[in-house]
């Protein structure tokens, strides 16, 4: 989201400096901060359960085409995302909620059940009565190199950038790790899940930090290839409540073909930032990657998953559900509360992160929420 702010206001003719540390080369050896965007994938989609959510993915994948030409970066892949939910049982209200969705905003997709359904994504093993919905604007981001393109942009239009961390802020005044100190009349904090643990902002906002696990299946090159035409897909199991995502196989920056596969009930809080460094450098939990592995060989039947394991990584829920994108003082902005789905739309948030900042406001920009912040209220 900072970055992508960052390219907002230089475009607009602000003077910006975009402050933040580059992903670490050995995550073991880092006191961070650590990002939730430090992954080869990220699905994007402009299906979802809430038409907010829905609008904020379809104007950030409207602009995906002129960041990756400007930019000269290419970081989308629209290999299709879908959305798949059984028709009874505790999944089913996801299933209405983005069908429901879908049909109110006018979103382009194929509705897929049954054979149809089977014969198109002969991958996939659903339950009897599952629906679909398959979106052609969907699909996955490089969320790294989306990062790389906007930062591109914003450097061409005037944006300086330091790589190095806040570490304390005195109204437009902040000072960084490396005891330099940049003076700014509009400050925009823009941390993540470290919004509500560091000393940037008057008050914690309200956010619950999760620790998450994911898991990641190996795969030949030839096996990969035989996946061709998978999309990215969002699903509740059958006699589950809450929803799983998995991606096709990617090729990871160390070139091997990963399945990835993510999506938690509940799982640890993390609360300081002692917390979210230990949980970066580890490889996140071992039972919660047995089950979601257990659950990729149920959906995908035929998937070989000899060689997997398990990653790290955390997501701030904001208390409205929505990001948190707000005023918070004279001069200082809040930007952050991605809810486990802001990286698809973080050009978006970045854009309405710099029209609060410039003392715009987002009444009229076509949202049903208000962005609005809500402080911790725990002291
Ligand atoms: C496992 C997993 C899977 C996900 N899957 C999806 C998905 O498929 N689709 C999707 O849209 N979203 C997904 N998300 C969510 C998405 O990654 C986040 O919502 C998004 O990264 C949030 O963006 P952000 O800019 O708020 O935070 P981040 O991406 O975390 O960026 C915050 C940055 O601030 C820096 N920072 C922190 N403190 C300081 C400081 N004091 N000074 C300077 N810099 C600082 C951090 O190092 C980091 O670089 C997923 C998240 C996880 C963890």
């Amino acid at each position: 989201m900072g970055t992508a702010c960052a390219r907002h206001l230089a475009e607009a003719g602000h003077s910006v400096v975009l402050i933040g540390p580059e992903e670490p080369a050995d995550p073991a050896l880092f006191e961070g901060p650590f990002a939730s965007h430090h992954d080869a994938g990220r699905i994007t989609r402009i299906l979802a359960h809430d038409a907010d959510w829905a609008r904020l993915s379809a104007r950030s994948i409207a602009r995906y085409g002129d960041i990756e030409a400007r930019s000269g970066i290419g970081f989308y892949h629209p290999v299709g995302g879908m959305m798949a939910a059984p028709s009874a049982g505790p999944g089913a209200a996801f299933g209405d909620a983005f069908l429901g969705v879908a049909g109110t905003e006018g979103i382009a997709h194929d509705r897929l059940e049954g054979a149809a359904l089977a014969a198109r994504f002969p991958m996939f093993r659903f339950a009897p009565g599952t629906r679909a919905a398959w979106d052609p604007a969907g699909g996955w981001i490089d969320p790294r190199a989306m990062r790389r393109a906007e930062e591109t942009l914003a450097i061409a239009a005037g944006a300086r950038v330091l790589p190095d961390v806040a570490v304390a802020r005195r109204d437009g005044r902040i000072t960084l790790g490396s005891g330099e100190a940049v003076d700014a009349g509009e400050v925009v904090v823009a941390t993540g899940a470290y919004a509500g643990m560091d000393a940037l902002l008057p008050f914690r906002p309200a956010m619950e930090v999760y620790a998450r696990t994911i898991a990641f299946v190996e795969l030949a090159q030839r096996e990969a290839a035989a996946l061709a035409g998978m999309p990215t897909l969002i699903f509740v199991p059958e006699e589950q409540a809450h929803d799983l995502y998995l991606l096709p196989p990617i090729r990871y920056p160390d070139g091997r073909w990963l399945v990835k596969i993510g999506g938690e009930d509940d799982s640890p809080r993390l609360r300081t930032k002692p917390d979210m460094t230990r949980w970066f450098r580890g490889s996140g939990s071992a039972g919660a990657g047995r089950e979601l592995l257990a659950a990729l060989g149920r959906v995908m039947p035929g998937l070989p998953m000899e060689r997997s394991f398990t990653g790290a990584c955390a997501v701030a829920f904001t208390t409205t559900g929505k990001p948190y994108v707000a005023r918070i003082a004279p001069g200082l902005t809040l930007l952050a509360g991605g809810n486990g789905a802001g990286a698809k739309c973080a050009d978006e948030l970045g854009r309405l992160g710099a029209l609060v900042a410039t003392g715009g406001d987002l009444a009229d920009e076509g949202y049903g929420c208000d962005f609005r912040a809500v402080e911790d209220a725990a002291p």
